[in-house]
């Protein structure tokens, strides 16, 4: 089932995928939507990122909701606002052809009482953030009793961000009789757990490795001492004059001094980080969707799973504190087919984490010296 027509999606869903441009499914899209079109299961899916999962539970929700009810039938959970805003605008392209449905994005940062307002006026589907979530439930201000369809979205990284009470609480109010869809990129044991309470006997569907880490992105690693750590980052991005980049550091201070100093130093660079406010976290996407940023500077929770199309480099200008994390940023690039670098910039000190990183991703890391600053003239 190669084709978008052999899936069972209907003309509408049909004419807004040409309009995107989509010519055949991915893997995960292929083996997910029919199986979703045809029953009311709860399924469990594993397939790395930039694998088209959005799409892969995007469009059998539009397919099932009731356009004719206005009642919440459709949740999605997701770990960011950035996120959510993302996965709420793809739902709004794929059902650009669908009257009557209506989706609304519901996170933190923003006013609680305009989103209720916006969900009153009959939102079929919300995309949420738990914490949003559990929030506007706790005040009465959605209807949550003819929720037929909840998907965990980067069920790993929602775990990861610390989610689980808000979860496990979300789903437990939900009517019992729905299907949960789980989308993931890694199976730890904490999405396990949460598949074995609240999950009857889902169907399971990998795709790769389980854990694997995308093949289309290599991975590169450049040994420095500590004070040239930053000379370093300069003389990469000077070495790749095209560099469209998500530049990793660990804390929040570091991403808001690193961007301060490329700026200084004449580079076209942002910070993002979860000390800016709302809308300055939404100027500096748009302005890196866009390609006016080329080198966007950010921590690990703010640019989770943020999906830009043509990311060339993933810089990891401090490797993560949890080796798992690693995958996630490597992921930033290299997606919808097209190859990608992620880079890392390490201390003597930190090579052993390269050798476990390596065993994670099962792929070997390149080592290369830092391009020299030194311009040859004749
Ligand atoms: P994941 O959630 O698995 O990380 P996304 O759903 O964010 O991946 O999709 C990654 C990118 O691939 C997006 O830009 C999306 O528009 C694109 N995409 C998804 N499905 C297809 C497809 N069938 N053909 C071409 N591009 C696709
Ligand atoms: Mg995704």
């Amino acid at each position: 089932m190669n084709n978008f027509e052999q899936l069972g999606l209907n003309e509408s869903l049909l004419s807004a995928i040409k309009d995107m441009g989509f010519e055949n499914p991915s893997e995960i899209q292929q083996k997910a939507i029919p199986l979703l079109l045809e029953k009311d299961t709860d399924i469990v899916a594993l397939a790395q990122t930039g694998t088209g999962k959005t799409a892969a539970f995007g469009f059998p929700l539009i397919q099932k909701i009731d356009v004719s009810n206005k009642n919440t039938q459709g949740l999605i959970l997701s770990p960011t606002r950035e996120l959510c805003l993302q996965i709420a605008n793809e739902i709004k392209q794929y059902s650009k052809y669908v009257k009557g449905l209506h989706s609304v994005a519901v996170y933190g940062g923003a006013s609680i009482t305009e989103q209720a307002k916006d969900v009153k006026r009959g939102a079929q589907i919300i995309v949420a953030t738990p914490g949003r979530m559990q929030d506007m439930i706790n005040r009465g201000m959605v209807n949550i009793k003819n929720i037929q369809y909840c998907i965990l979205d980067e069920a790993d990284e929602m775990l990861n961000m610390g989610f689980y009470e808000d979860i496990t609480s979300i789903l437990a109010d939900t009517p019992k009789e729905k299907s949960t869809w789980l989308f993931s990129a890694t199976m730890p044991q904490e999405v396990a757990r949460i598949a074995r309470e609240f999950m009857k006997t889902p169907e399971e569907i990998t795709v790769g490795h389980k854990n694997q880490g995308n093949t289309n992105v290599s991975h590169e690693f450049y040994l420095v001492s500590a004070r040239d750590r930053y000379p370093a980052l300069k003389r990469l991005a000077d070495a790749n004059p095209d560099i469209f980049s998500v530049v990793f550091c660990r804390t929040k201070r570091d991403t808001q001094s690193i961007a301060e100093k490329l700026i200084e130093d004449g580079y076209n660079a942002a910070a993002l980080h979860g000390d800016l406010s709302q809308a300055q976290r939404d100027a500096v996407m748009k302005s890196f969707r866009g390609k006016q940023i080329q080198m966007l500077v950010a921590t690990d929770v703010a640019a989770r799973g943020i999906d830009v199309d043509d990311i060339t480099h993933v810089v990891n200008y401090q490797l993560p504190d949890e080796i798992e994390t690693y995958t996630h940023r490597s992921g930033r690039t290299g997606r919808a087919g097209k190859s990608g670098t992620s880079m890392v910039i390490v201390t003597k000190s930190e090579l052993r984490k390269i050798q476990q990183i390596e065993r994670i991703i099962k792929t070997k890391f390149e080592e290369k010296p830092v391009p020299s600053g030194i311009e040859i003239c004749e």
